[in-house]
């Protein structure tokens, strides 16, 4: 379980869970890709050897960045997520038992390291990059994509901002994406337009039942059949509420 699987291309992965989050089989996927590691995994998992020179962080959330502290690699992110890297904010004590913590590490702001740009895609969170290698087109997508409907929203989160980058990512025609949660995805500008529709689609029914007057309650309800145990098992951390907040961008 924790050995590197291949996956193809030069691509392999490791899939970490945590203490709490094996039970439901939800955990991270980290990559490794010519000489480079791509998210480092919480903090509260197994240990793992890397073979990477050199690791990127896509963004500043635990279960991406919380395993930084323990490698020791040189890191290399977005201008805001390597700030937020050397000065991480207290978590609240719920992400802390799930994942463990985020403690600080030095890290470099770059737009540019070698074939890879790291393209800023807010929306899941401000400072959200992702990995894209000019020379494949192979694409290391963090929390942009994670499915096509996927409707909970945690604090940070953008729907604005993140139709606007994936449309970015979409222009970038990826050959491959690797996303963090959900592995490799097939036909990834398909599936990325797919979220687009999907995302457009739902903001515009959300705004036309808030002009029937439903509460954002009501219209999460109508829209998704209710909330989501995520929201309980998460303090309210996640919710589908809160999606709906931003899709009316009252977040
Ligand atoms: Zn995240």
């Amino acid at each position: 379980m924790w050995n590197w699987q291949p996956l193809g291309h030069g691509v392999e992965t490791l899939f970490l869970v945590t203490p709490l989050t094996w039970w439901i089989n939800f955990g991270v996927h980290i990559y490794q890709y010519k000489g480079f590691q791509i998210d480092a995994g919480p903090l509260r998992t197994l240990r793992y050897t890397s073979r990477a020179e050199a690791l990127f962080i896509t963004h500043t959330h635990e279960d991406h960045a919380g395993g930084a502290s323990r490698l020791s690699l040189p890191i290399f992110t977005g201008k805001e997520a390597a700030y937020l890297l050397q000065n991480p904010p207290p978590l609240p004590l719920y992400r802390r038992l799930v994942w463990g913590t985020v403690k600080p590490v030095p890290a470099q702001a770059a737009e540019r390291v070698g074939s890879f740009f790291l393209v800023p895609t807010p929306g899941h969170s401000p400072e959200h990059v992702i990995v894209y290698d000019e020379e494949t087109g192979v694409v290391f997508g963090g929390d942009l994509f994670l499915s096509v409907k996927a409707n909970l929203a945690s604090p940070g989160f953008n729907v604005q901002a993140l139709i606007h980058s994936l449309k970015k990512v979409i222009e970038l025609a990826p050959r491959r994406f690797f996303c963090a949660h959900a592995g490799a995805v097939e036909e990834p500008v398909k599936a990325l337009k797919a979220k687009v529709d999907f995302l457009e689609l739902t903001r515009d029914q959300a705004l036309l039942l808030k002009r029937k007057g439903l509460r954002p309650s009501e219209i999460r309800d109508r829209l998704f059949g209710g909330e989501s145990a995520w929201a309980l098992l998460s303090g309210g951390i996640m919710s589908r509420l809160r999606f709906v907040y931003a899709l009316l961008d009252e977040s």
